[in-house]
């Protein structure tokens, strides 16, 4: 049920084929029925007016014959009567399509009238109304029913026809009544019936088959311009839809290779584009490199002489080489990102354990000088990873840099954790914290929260450490609210196979 339910959702194809079968269903039943309506009424009203024509020629002939009776002696009368029911039923060919019944005289003393009739008839086969209007008024009546005969296990459609007739002699009032059996144009409706039956599922079979074949001529080329858009979404660039013909599918195709063609052609030039930005970056560094080393040495001659130089002088001193140290760093951080950039970061991993590198970084002589309070928390516990330890190294002292420089905060917290995939070293600080938005932008490139208080930084710090966590295949993230904090946390994925060994600590899991 579920996967019809799925079937209905995802194709078109089976939507299209289902609600064709279901309408022409509905159109050629009506059709059908209508069409079966008109022809039973023809067939019985021609059978009917052919009954009153052959009924009033019947009753003609018992009036004559009622005509010619002299007798009035009541059992004479009887035979007579007998017999004239006899030959009104034998004169007609071989094959007898009604019965008769002969009520009469209606009028007798004691009440009871006579009943004469063709064979033994359910007296239900005489409709009441039609039996009573005869009785009480002269004419020629007719109605519908159905003809049982007693014993008889099924009953026919009938029309049954009836009249007075008039015995003259005896001035009694005989009702006479034809019931003609509708059978043969009931077996003509029941063929007519199976055909429509089965011509109509043909029918529908047929249209169903015309749906499946027409909306399969229009779907295989969306199939295959949906196959193609996949596979240019997973970067095959290359893939083109095949053009037949000039119809509208092949005016389709044509724009979509248009649109192919074009993006890969966007695509191509920003990829050109960026590798040469990534090229740019990474040359201007390198060249600067060399006349940045000069001007350095030379700073540093001047300021090792600056007790010997006039204030202003050793003033300036100092501001170069605080200035040309900065210049240096933001250099090497331009290298790392163009190396990140150009896929030519490599890992040297070794075995290292998160927990105790947590412990030296609370004894670092950074946090020390800065007089911040640093708590452990879960680094009691190995939590063994396969790591570049100088890329970690990096990225903590990163952390930690960045939270007693930017928080405000007396107090950060070094947290380690782990599960049976990864471990985990969190830096949380509970100071200025991070507002929404900046907790989103902190990894930008040249990203600072605000420039004026940036003390030095270049903005390249977190983004090279993001690189450098997704090098390991983990993750840094982050997250504050503004006068509450933020933390940072890394997340590094353990080596396969060391998950046999049960986690001590998790926060994960
Ligand atoms: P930088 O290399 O200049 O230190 P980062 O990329 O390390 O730059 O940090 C970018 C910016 O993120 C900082 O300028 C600072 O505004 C903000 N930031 C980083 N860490 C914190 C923190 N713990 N609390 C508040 N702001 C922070």
């Amino acid at each position: 049920m579920r996967s019809l339910a799925r079937l209905w959702r995802r194709s078109i194809q089976a939507r299209v084929v289902t609600s064709t079968i279901v309408l022409s269903t509905l159109v050629i039943t009506l059709t059908g029925w209508a069409l079966l309506r008109d022809v039973a009424s023809g067939l019985a009203d021609s059978r009917r007016s052919a009954a009153v024509s052959e009924a009033r020629s019947g009753f003609d002939y018992a009036q004559s014959q009622l005509d010619a009776a002299v007798e009035t002696d009541a059992a004479t009368q009887s035979q007579a009567l007998t017999q004239m029911v006899d030959s009104l039923t034998r004169s007609r060919g071989a094959k007898r399509t009604y019965e008769l019944v002969l009520e009469g005289p209606l009028l007798t003393d004691d009440g009871q009238v006579p009943i004469r009739s063709s064979a033994a008839i359910e007296p239900g086969s005489l409709p009441d109304d039609l039996a009573d209007t005869v009785r009480s008024s002269a004419g020629t009546y007719w109605r519908y029913s159905d003809l049982a005969l007693l014993g008889a296990a099924t009953s026919d459609p009938s029309v049954v026809v009836g009249s007075q007739v008039r015995a003259p002699g005896s001035g009694d009032t005989y009702a006479l009544f034809y019931l003609f059996s509708l059978e043969d144009q009931q077996a003509t409706l029941d063929l007519v019936r199976r055909a429509l039956l089965l011509g109509g599922f043909a029918m529908v079979l047929m249209v169903g088959g015309v749906a499946w074949l027409v909306s399969r001529q229009v779907l295989d080329p969306v199939r295959l311009a949906r196959r193609i858009a996949e596979r240019y979404a997973s970067g095959n660039l290359e893939q083109r839809m095949h053009v037949r013909g000039e119809d509208d599918i092949a005016r389709l195709s044509t724009s979509f290779n248009q649109m192919a063609a074009s993006l890969q052609s966007q695509i191509r030039r920003l990829e050109n584009l960026s590798r040469l930005q990534q090229r740019f970056v990474s040359d201007v560094s390198h060249e600067l490199r060399t006349p940045l080393t000069t001007v350095q040495m030379a700073s540093e001659v001047l300021y090792a002489s600056r007790e010997r130089l006039d204030p202003q002088a050793a003033r300036s001193a100092e501001l170069l080489k605080v200035e040309l140290d900065r210049f240096e760093s933001l250099l090497s951080d331009l290298l790392d990102l163009s190396r990140f950039d150009a896929g030519a970061a490599r890992l040297e991993l070794d075995t290292i354990d998160l927990a105790q590198i947590a412990r030296q970084a609370a004894d670092d002589p950074l946090v020390a000088r800065s007089g911040v309070t640093v708590r452990l928390v879960g680094a009691d516990r190995p939590a063994i990873v396969e790591a570049d330890i100088r890329r970690i190294d990096r990225i903590v002292r990163n952390l930690l840099a960045n939270a007693v420089k930017y928080s405000g905060s007396d107090v950060i917290e070094i947290e380690v954790a782990q599960n049976t995939d990864s471990a985990s070293f969190a830096v949380r600080d509970f100071g200025v914290g991070l507002s929404g938005d900046e907790n989103l932008r902190v990894f930008d490139r040249f990203w600072r929260a605000d420039p004026a208080r940036a003390q030095g930084g270049t903005g390249l710090g977190l983004a090279i450490s993001r690189e450098d966590a997704a090098l390991h295949g983990g993750t840094l993230q982050a997250w504050g609210r503004p006068g509450r904090g933020s933390e940072f946390i890394l997340t590094i994925p353990k080596p396969e196979g060391s998950s046999k060994n049960p986690p001590l600590v998790s926060v994960f899991a």
